[in-house]
């Protein structure tokens, strides 16, 4: 079979790669180069073991501070257009326990699945991409913010999640001894020594040599125009220069414009952007690097290790489709590195970065037939862990095509 694959970011590539390792014929089709939407400056969490959703029922209680405090990690730029709407309402109504439980139990199945999917093919065809077992910690700087996340981790343990330790700010900092001078900042940590990075922009370029080397055509620079249907399929997708390509089954795996495309063919998805930002600085300092992968829980932010590179990453903001890097934001990110591993980094050359997460209202993912033409299949909504999620979702939109 001849299957053409929407958008060339972490999840279209997986899904092209575990199709074409089943044997079908691959086309990929994007409207800029590899990587160039969300899958490239990412947090580089592989996040197997921190799968809670945004809509959780905590929310309720943090939402006046998050919504007005200046600090905040969100951001609402209210839209005159019903999708954004809709979208909060439905995301509102799913922050309660009962769906946030459903939730995590789900995504923690498919981020194992991912993790042994990912594990495989990296071992197979020797992907690299800074790829570490680096463990994390998870890092509260309030004793009740504390307590809730040994709740949290009790939950997860019951749901079959991996080992996870609660440790005192010392023992963190034994850890991780980039952490020792702030030490006293936190009450506590939870230690997941399991967890792994790796740069996504590293794995989408791998996996795009191997798809290469493989006989998978790349049509980039190319964004979609409109569907061509013949009864109840789909026979071909024009692009803007003209061109169609035909194709048996189509997979759409645009991250945040996916909805559009989508619409095109009939098929509404929640989908909503969730704008983030990340910073990039090189470890040129004189001072201690981490090389354990550090969450700050209380500002939102994460900081992966990546080769002679640190990555901090945060910020949710419901902006539109607005994906300007704003420098206030890098700023902020970048007073939260300094403040945490001062002297890591000179911190001259920052690279600025923003992305759109592709989210659904309940945090899980979006994958297979959705209805609409019969051979038109969708991967997307993996929101905030679709670096995480990204190879589980392959293996799962690959067998439902069957
Ligand atoms: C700040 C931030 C931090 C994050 N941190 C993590 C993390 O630590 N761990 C984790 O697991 N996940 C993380 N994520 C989430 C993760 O990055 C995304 O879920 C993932 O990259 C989505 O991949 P994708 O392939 O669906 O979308 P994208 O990477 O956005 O790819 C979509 C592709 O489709 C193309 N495209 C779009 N429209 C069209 C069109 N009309 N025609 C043709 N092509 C089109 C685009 O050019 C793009 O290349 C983070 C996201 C952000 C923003």
């Amino acid at each position: 079979m001849h299957v053409c694959v929407l958008g060339a970011g972490i999840i279209g590539l997986s899904t092209a790669y575990e199709l074409t390792q089943r044997g079908h014929r691959v086309t990929v089709i994007d409207r800029a180069t590899p990587a160039a939407g969300a899958s490239g400056g990412n947090g580089a969490q592989l996040s197997y073991s921190y799968v809670q959703p945004l809509a959780d029922p905590g929310i309720w209680a943090q939402l006046p501070k998050l919504l007005f405090s200046p600090s905040s990690a969100l951001k609402i730029r209210v839209q005159w257009n019903t999708r954004q709407w809709a979208w909060v309402w439905q995301f509102l109504r799913a922050c309660n326990t009962s769906q946030s439980q459903t939730t995590t139990c789900e995504l923690l199945a498919l981020a194992a699945q991912s993790r042994r999917v990912f594990d495989d093919w990296r071992v197979r065809e020797n992907i690299q991409g800074d790829y570490t077992a680096s463990g994390k910690l998870v890092l509260f700087r309030s004793e009740a913010a504390f307590a809730a996340a040994r709740q949290q981790m009790q939950l997860q343990k019951q749901l079959g999640g991996a080992a996870q330790l609660a440790v005192s700010a010392s023992e963190a900092s034994a850890i991780e001894p980039a952490l020792a001078q702030q030490q006293n900042d936190f009450s506590g940590a939870i230690y997941t020594e399991s967890e792994c990075t790796a740069d996504c922009k590293q794995v989408c370029e791998a996996l795009v040599k191997i798809l290469t080397a493989r006989g998978t055509t790349f049509r980039l620079g190319h964004a979609f125009r409109q569907w061509v249907a013949r009864g109840d399929r789909l026979s071909a997708v024009q692009l803007d220069h003209g061109e169609e390509v035909s194709a048996d089954a189509f997979v759409l795996s645009t991250g945040h414009t996916t909805p559009e495309l989508a619409h095109a063919a009939g098929v509404r998805l929640p989908i909503y952007p969730l704008k983030g930002y990340s910073m990039t600085v090189a470890t040129d300092g004189t001072g201690l690097a981490p090389q354990v992968s550090i969450t700050d829980s209380a500002r939102k932010i994460v900081f992966a290790r990546l080769g002679q590179r640190l990555r901090a990453a945060g910020m949710v903001e419901l902006v539109g489709q607005d994906d300007s890097v704003q420098s206030r934001q890098i700023q902020i990110l970048q007073q939260a590195t300094q403040a945490l591993f001062p002297d890591c980094s000179r911190y001259t050359d920052l690279q600025p970065w923003a992305g759109m997460r592709p989210a659904t209202p309940t945090g899980l993912p979006i994958m297979g037939h959705q209805g609409g033409p019969r051979n038109l299949f969708i991967n997307t909504g993996q929101g905030a862990l679709g670096f995480t999620l990204a190879f589980g979702s392959a293996v799962q939109l690959a067998d439902a095509m069957h």
